[in-house]
């Protein structure tokens, strides 16, 4: 299908790369669409039929680089009891923690684990999320690890959502300990590379998670496997991981909360993207990652929301931009980029998602505001007129019709 998008004030960042930057270039001009991808957008009026956008902001689709759908099951009693004061070590007296979700993920089927990361993936769709990272972890052992990534690309077959699959097999610590789980890791990882179910592989190196040693041993042999590398950080603990993950040629760095000087140095060097995660530090009331001082030292940054049942059920791009914005310093237009064209950097997608240029994919939001400031300001997807998933228009809420060709 040809169509254009025309007369809207289309801001984007530019490029396939993660920007340090975060220039954000703002025109008013059409987009031609064919087959789910932007041809050209220039001032060309062709012999198609359109949208008039005029009075419209057009920003890219969203990119979730960080999230750990499919999951089924909840933990709102853990919820709970940490609100009301309990800590982590009460939660897993109590039967709840990352375990609980993992039994859950057990006894689910294929089809079950499908059900639920569509349900949520639809859920991000309405608020503009067109690119989503989904993780195994929560079955961790060589069945329910496959089981989750076959579950990942059949969904990928079910959402026109672009869905970049990882493995973290390496989330938490089964009772045999690390060194004896790394002999099963390695034999998920040859099963997943021989199937192509993964492109990144991902460990959660923490207290009570995966220790420093483990964690760079892991990796090295994902890496020599041919996967991309990702790592989550300092999200409890500083233990310097950032680091070694960034000189093992990590693409992504993720959470960041307690990070120091000399891995933000290391990642600058190896311009490694950090991938920040202000929903989870707000959902738990902990340290938000210091992301002026992370843009400063030249790394790139990208916002994702760590979507998962246990420490941090928000999605929402808009919420993410505002927490960014008002709680961690960053400028509107830094907060958009991060959460597009780097976010899609974050997961591999640079040349296909993140902005609105010939040769991306047509995936495209128009928002009903006066600037990009509204973003953070009033941060709901009501603010969305129109969403643009891969060429084919998804939601239309009011007058914006279809003119036809002259
Ligand atoms: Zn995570």
């Amino acid at each position: 299908m040809n169509f254009e998008i025309r007369n809207a004030k289309i801001i984007t960042a530019c490029g396939n790369k993660a920007v340090t930057d975060y220039t954000l270039d703002t025109f008013t001009a059409n987009i031609f669409i064919s087959n789910g991808q932007i041809v050209a957008v220039d001032s060309q009026n062709r012999d198609v039929d359109f949208f008039d956008a005029s009075g419209l902001i057009a920003i890219p689709g969203f990119v979730d680089p960080h999230t750990h759908i499919p999951f089924v099951g909840e933990r709102s009693k853990e919820f709970i009891m940490r609100s009301r004061g309990s800590n982590y070590a009460d939660i897993l007296k109590a039967g709840g923690g990352i375990h609980l979700t993992v039994n859950d993920v057990r006894k689910a089927s294929v089809d079950d684990l499908v059900t639920a990361g569509l349900k949520y993936l639809g859920w991000m769709l309405k608020n503009g999320v067109t690119s989503v990272e989904c993780k195994s972890g929560y079955g961790l052992d060589f069945e329910n690890e496959i089981k989750q990534l076959e579950a990942i690309r059949s969904i990928s077959t079910l959402t026109d959502q672009n869905i970049v699959p990882t493995f973290l097999g390496a989330h938490a610590v089964p009772p045999k300990g690390e060194r004896l789980f790394f002999e099963d890791l390695k034999l998920m990882m040859e099963e997943i590379k021989e199937r192509n179910l993964a492109e990144f592989v991902d460990v959660f190196c923490d207290e009570g998670a995966f220790s420093v040693d483990f964690s760079r041993e892991y990796l090295s042999y994902a890496r020599s496997l041919g996967f991309k590398l990702k790592a989550h950080v300092d999200e409890l603990t500083n233990n310097g991981f950032g680091k070694i993950a960034s000189m093992l040629g990590a693409i992504s760095v993720d959470h960041l909360a307690m990070c120091d000087d000399s891995e933000i140095d290391e990642m600058s060097k190896n311009k490694t993207i950090a991938v920040l995660l202000p929903l989870t530090s707000f959902y738990l009331r902990h340290k938000f990652a210091p992301a002026l001082k992370i843009i400063d030292s030249g790394v790139p940054v990208a916002l994702g929301s760590d979507f998962n049942p246990g420490s941090n059920t928000f999605y929402s791009p808009f919420f993410t931009i505002h927490l960014a914005v008002n709680y961690m310093g960053m400028t509107p237009a830094q907060a958009i980029v991060a959460h597009t064209l780097n976010a899609a950097c974050a997961i591999g997608l640079g040349d296909k998602a993140g902005s609105i240029e010939p040769g991306k994919r047509a995936d495209i939001l128009l928002l009903d505001v006066p600037s990009i400031d509204y973003i953070p300001y009033m941060p709901t997807n009501e603010i969305i007129r129109t969403i643009f998933l891969n060429g084919e228009i998804l939601e239309n809420r009011n007058s914006l019709s279809w003119k036809n060709k002259k």
